[in-house]
């Protein structure tokens, strides 16, 4: 296990992440191809921005009337042969699914890609109750091997490279396997099967529900995904409670948005519709089908002015690839299942423990590029800025940063206060500062003079260089043309009306 997931801070998780050089250039690498990529696709479509608004709105209207959508899709589900359950919690999700795997004497599971079940670590319960359970997309097998948790929400193992994934997989094979991506797609693939063969119960996630018809709707590259949900007799398949939508028309959309944004293809390669189990004539699906319903803080969002809209994510990764936090420390510095922005967001809404969680959201520059990413537009920024002065609020900052803003309140609260700051300021760094920087590496300078220099304050601050100027116009023996100091005039003019 990486050092990664025992580390108890945001800043000790950054450290370790950002002493991995493998891992850095790997994550900006990956990141840059699907940034590309998704541009090149969105700019193909053409209306980008139109079909931006089109997914917005459904996602807006979706969450709105959630309680209407979700008692449509329960009530077609069970119509069509299916069972529904919900779970307030990760732990209600775990208990439900494992009764059902206890009913049926399961032995073995195979999963499809989920990342609600990363919430529930299903994967630790099945194993602690005799049940082996088997990721099945070949980035998940993969972390599964290494015992870490996802690193992308698209791309799981983005931080592994091929001789990692080559002696993961020899330990499988108990024999030395080649560095060699033929070589370990083949065995993976050959492993994979004999598991989906001899598995009792499949386990997918939910892309999508479908409220008109009670249908589930999966995206996947690989075709495992088809393959647990056709090959296994029981099928349990986890859906967070906000990942409907009303209907196939909508889908259609969201079938448009959802693979150009994550990888820049214009289709998922494989898109399967799942409408209740298999029925007499069928050639393939489960003889029984479940849907666990999961809350696990969403409905705490319902209704919140300032967080409602972050259940509009489609989990495309967009925002990720766009972060230029994420794309130097990579998703295992965030801490938890959701990492890069949305992570950022929704690790300390999700989570009840502010204390521990809160401070994920400074992991951000706050320059918006996540919101211009996402393609049904979330304002993950100003998110990121109302958790922050929640957790002001509640006390979890730092005594340092507490008195540090007091200060600056005191200092910027007039600008008689301000200039008089400014003052005191510059005589106070004239001790420190060498050709125009402070390059000192203790108290307050240590964190930001670690990776760069900080420029001092201008010996002739910006009020006394424009009062300068006024005293140079009003002076007709300064040389500059008579249309420049005719624009400057009136410029001033404006200014002092004002
Ligand atoms: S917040 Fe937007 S960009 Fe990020 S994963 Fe969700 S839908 Fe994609």
């Amino acid at each position: 296990m990486s050092g990664h997931h025992t580390a108890d801070t945001l800043e000790q998780r950054a450290k370790i992440a950002l002493r991995d050089q493998f891992l850095r250039n790997a994550v900006k690498f990956t990141t840059k191809k699907l940034r590309t990529g998704k541009q090149t696709a969105a700019d193909e479509l053409g209306n980008w921005e139109a079909w931006r608004e089109r997914g917005r709105q459904i996602r807006l209207h979706t969450i709105a009337h959630l309680d209407y959508y979700l008692s449509q899709f329960v009530a077609n589900l069970r119509a069509a042969g299916g069972y529904v359950h919900f779970a307030a919690d990760a732990r209600e999700a775990v208990d439900i699914t494992l009764r059902i795997a206890r009913a049926k004497q399961a032995k073995s599971v195979v999963k499809s890609k989920s990342m609600v079940s990363e919430e529930l670590h299903i994967n630790q319960a099945l194993e602690a109750n005799g049940i082996e359970a088997v990721e099945t997309d070949l980035g998940e097998y993969i972390i599964q091997l290494a015992g870490e948790t996802p690193s992308h929400i698209i791309i799981p193992a983005i931080h592994k490279n091929k001789s990692q994934v080559a002696q993961l997989f020899s330990q499988v094979a108990g024999t030395d396997l080649p560095a060699e991506t033929a070589i370990l797609a083949g065995f993976a693939r050959t492993k994979l099967r004999e598991k989906f063969l001899a598995a009792d119960i499949g386990m997918t996630g939910c892309n999508f529900a479908i409220a008109e018809s009670g249908s589930i709707v999966l995206f996947s590259n690989e075709g495992n995904g088809r393959m647990v949900s056709t090959l296994p007799k029981t099928q349990i398949t986890f859906m967070g409670m906000e990942r409907i939508i009303p209907s196939w028309e909508d889908l259609e959309v969201m079938a448009t948005l959802l693979p150009r944004s994550a990888t820049g293809q214009k289709l998922t390669v494989y898109m399967s519709a799942i409408t209740g189990p298999r029925r007499s004539g069928d050639g393939d699906g489960p003889e029984e089908l479940h849907v666990i319903i999961i809350d696990n803080g969403r409905s705490r969002q319902l209704g919140d002015p300032e967080f409602q809209e972050v259940l509009n994510c489609i989990r495309c990764g967009a925002c990720l690839n766009a972060c230029p936090v994420y794309r130097h420390v990579g998703g295992h510095a965030y801490g938890w299942v959701y990492s890069g922005p949305i992570g950022a967001v929704l690790t300390p809404l999700l989570n009840e423990d502010r204390t521990k969680w809160g401070e994920v959201a400074n992991a951000s520059s706050l320059c918006g590029a996540c919101y211009e990413a996402c393609p049904v537009k979330i304002p993950l920024h100003d998110m990121l800025v109302y958790i922050r002065r929640r957790n002001v609020e509640s006390g979890l900052t730092a005594p340092a940063e507490r008195l540090g803003m007091k200060v600056f309140r005191l200092a910027a609260s007039s600008s008689h206060a301000f200039r008089r700051t400014i003052k005191l300021g510059r005589i106070g760094q004239a001790a420190l500062l060498r050709n125009g920087v402070i390059r000192a590496k203790w108290g307050p300078f240590k964190g930001w003079n670690a990776g760069r220099v900080l420029p001092g304050l201008a010996g002739q601050p910006f009020r006394e260089r424009w009062s300068a100027l006024e005293q140079e116009l009003r002076d007709d023996s300064t040389e500059m043309s008579d249309e420049i100091r005719k624009r400057l005039q009136d410029q001033l003019e404006q200014r002092r009306k004002r």
